[in-house]
């Protein structure tokens, strides 16, 4: 009987786990997470800090009892691993316990990365990541006693920050390097027209300027110093910079790591029997072939769903993805399928009527990349249409069925052909 080992369950330990169970059903699978509380999406985190979620609803898997029952799993809740022996496969727990493992997996996420800077006031920052993060900002915000904020990251995460604050009539100002709002997903105009949206809605916004120190305020709280000179008063200034993959079990063990945790196809790591999967991983870009840190939802599904197959002796690949962003925030859809880097001839596409709006980039005769706002039904067709054209050296195109869809959905006949590249010189 194999004995397996998940270390942190994530969205990635998670689908590991059921991977596992459905391939092999004797094997014992332990699993080490180093909070109480069952696998919890991220992503949903600042729902419940603005209360717009009930703390349940949290948890897209159920609580640790089911899923225990469901998989027949050992959960051990608040139990860190503190060290790996990769040769020997054996987990070091923070009692001093050893135990060892015929295979194992290192699903152990991301953190927020927090720069190394002054800050006169660590009681008026946060990071929004973790269980413990949306816990704090909740009992800020019911304390109502911050007025104004500043959020640090014009993120995906740092977005949902400005919208639990702002819901909550706190007045915000998002700040980051980047000349504009999304600067790994969207395209300069569909970040423009995000930005009218969010100012007309009362954010203010302030682009290429960085973080340099947070200070004690003398109005406010807090007050968050800027590098293009400026000083924003703030009671309370969030930290949503970005994050770095977990590695460090992996690094100590001697396993190979880049940004994050090196794995192949089959999410298996330079060192025999252990895997990884997840945000403490890479992924495959596959529109460059170049690994990176992915930092997505479905992509740690994936890879966490992968890994668990091969531990238990399935065969299962995971090649890559295209980048990709769905997310809702302030009323507003925005999607965005490819990497925004690559350059080409640009198509745009308006339906005032529907309130959606297209923008994408064509490069050597095929499509690198799309923003979407307004609509996330089309979001499917295409990113298939993309994924196509990437893996299949231009794909089928389009059924007539997805046309339908398009059509139905308001986009025109010309720009669907567009999209396909029909009468586009690039
Ligand atoms: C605010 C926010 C917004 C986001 N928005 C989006 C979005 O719009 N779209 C999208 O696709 N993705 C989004 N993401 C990213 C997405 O949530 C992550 O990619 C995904 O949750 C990663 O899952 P994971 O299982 O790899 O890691 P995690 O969910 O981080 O799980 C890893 C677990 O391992 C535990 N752990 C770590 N070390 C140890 C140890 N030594 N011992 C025991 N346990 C350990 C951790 O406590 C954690 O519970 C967002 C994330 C955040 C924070």
């Amino acid at each position: 009987m194999a004995a397996y080992a998940i270390v942190g369950f994530g969205c990635a330990g998670y689908h590991a786990a059921q991977a596992i169970r459905e391939t092999d059903s004797t094997g014992t699978i332990d699993i080490y997470s180093e909070h109480p509380d069952p696998p919890y999406n991220p992503m949903l985190t600042t729902y419940y800090a603005s209360n717009r979620l009930r703390y349940e609803g949290m948890f897209p898997f159920g609580t640790l009892e089911e899923i225990e029952d469901n998989y027949k799993l050992h959960i051990y809740p608040s139990v860190k691993v503190t060290g790996l022996d990769a040769e020997n496969r054996t987990l070091k727990l923070e009692n001093g316990e050893s135990r060892a493992y015929d295979k194992i997996l290192l699903a152990t996420g991301a953190y927020s990365f927090v720069p190394p800077i002054p800050n006169e006031c660590p009681e008026a920052s946060i990071s929004m990541r973790t269980l413990d993060d949306a816990r704090r900002l909740r009992s800020i915000l019911e304390e109502g006693t911050i007025s104004k904020a500043v959020v640090i990251g014009a993120s995906m995460a740092g977005i949902k920050v400005v919208e639990a604050l702002s819901n909550n009539g706190v007045k915000t100002t998002l700040v980051d390097m980047a000349p504009h709002i999304f600067p790994l997903a969207a395209y300069p105009q569909t970040a423009a027209r995000i930005e009218s949206e969010l100012a007309a809605q009362g954010i203010r916004m302030k682009f290429r300027a960085g973080l340099t120190a947070v200070r004690k305020g003398t109005q406010t709280r807090a007050a968050a110093e800027c590098s293009d000179g400026s000083v924003l008063p703030a009671d309370l200034v969030a930290l949503c910079i970005g994050t770095r993959a977990n590695t460090a079990l992996a690094s100590a063990a001697g396993i190979q790591v880049g940004r994050g945790i090196t794995v192949d196809p089959s999410m298996r790591t330079s060192a025999e029997g252990i895997f990884a999967a997840g945000d403490c991983c890479e992924g495959c870009n596959l529109q460059d072939g170049q690994h990176q840190i992915i930092g997505l939802w479905a992509n740690a599904a994936y890879q966490g769903y992968t890994a668990g197959l091969n531990m238990a002796g399935g065969t299962g690949s995971f090649p890559g993805n295209i980048l990709h962003n769905i997310t809702h925030f302030m009323g507003m859809d925005f999607i965005g399928f490819g990497d925004n880097r690559i350059d080409g001839t640009r198509i745009q596409f308006e339906n005032k009527e529907k309130g959606l709006w297209i923008e994408g980039v064509r490069s050597e005769r095929r499509l690198a990349g799309i923003n979407i706002l307004g609509n996330c039904r089309i979001s499917g067709i295409l990113k298939n249409l993309i994924l196509g054209m990437i893996q299949e050296e231009n794909g089928d195109g389009l059924s007539d069925f997805q046309k339908g869809i398009l059509k139905q959905e308001g986009l025109s006949h010309e720009f669907i052909r567009s999209l396909e590249g029909v009468g586009i010189h690039d």
